[in-house]
């Protein structure tokens, strides 16, 4: 005879276990111990089958995501570093308990994530390069449709310190013409790759219509939260990038490090 499957063995094994218990205390059990087993099971169904169904739930956090708060006001435009030169940003000054969602290149293209931007609300902004991208803007089409923001990391995500003016502006506006067709709206913000730049990129920048340079004081990579300068904790209106792979299980990490400090996820374009 084959033996039993492992599960009846394991509940066959607990079962014993309680019959032996029961016996020591001297406890009259009137239910069979397998027929208890089976209702605490039944019991834990039931209260897991409701909790499943909540989004947030799903993505692995403890409680809802906090709603992102009506901005009281816009902040003051960022400051430039000279005339005709876009700002640059990787906080934002402000009060409400808010930081912000940046992703970059548009290598992974994980359809669950579009799943979970969708079922929280997200609203993530997405850096995209042309040439990272290739031939898949329909994935960041369907983010776009369920809220995620796109906006420029240059057509071919080349380090732009040195470069010649021609150069850069060719890479900047290039990419905002791309996603201005693909999209129908003209991109806000610009971040350069490897969050290096020069003088003449802030010039090509704001001659592309660039509202803002958009850097970040800390990143989720898979050693967890590092900060480029300043306090080594989350505060209100800092710029988050969630580095490349895993985005889910990263985006995961940084919400749960979020709810902890009473914070939550807000639009971008909404502070600056
Ligand atoms: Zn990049």
């Amino acid at each position: 005879m084959s033996p039993a499957p492992a599960p009846r063995r394991a509940v066959r094994a607990a079962a014993a276990v309680l019959a032996a218990a029961a016996l020591l205390t001297g406890c009259a059990q009137s239910v069979d111990p397998i027929e208890r087993l089976g209702k605490k099971a039944a019991q834990s169904v039931r209260s897991h089958t409701p909790a499943a169904r909540q989004p947030y739930r799903r993505w692995g956090l403890p409680a809802p995501l906090a709603p992102a708060p009506r901005p009281a006001s816009r902040p003051a435009p960022p400051r430039t570093a000279g005339p005709a030169l876009a700002p640059v940003v990787d906080h934002v000054p402000t009060r409400d308990r808010v930081v912000f969602l940046t992703y970059d290149d548009g290598a992974e293209k994980d359809p669950r994530f579009v799943d979970m931007v969708r079922e929280l609300r997200l609203p993530v902004s997405l850096f995209l390069t042309d040439t990272v991208v290739g031939p898949g803007y329909a994935h960041f089409a369907r983010l776009r449709s369920v809220g995620a923001g796109v906006q420029n990391h240059t057509l071919d995500h080349p380090a732009l310190p040195g470069l010649p003016y021609a150069g850069q502006r060719a890479e900047i506006c290039g990419q905002q013409d791309k996603l201005t067709s693909r999209f129908g709206i003209r991109p806000r913000f610009f971040r350069p790759p490897y969050d290096r730049y020069d003088t003449t990129t802030l010039r090509a920048a704001a001659d592309c219509g660039v509202a803002a340079v958009v850097l970040w004081r800390a990143t989720v990579t898979s050693g967890g939260l590092s900060y480029t300068h300043g306090d080594h904790r989350l505060r209100p209106g800092d710029i988050v990038q969630i580095g490349p792979d895993d985005i889910r299980e990263r985006t995961t990490r940084v919400l749960r490090r979020l709810q902890k400090e009473g914070l939550t996820v807000a639009r971008i374009e909404d502070y600056l």
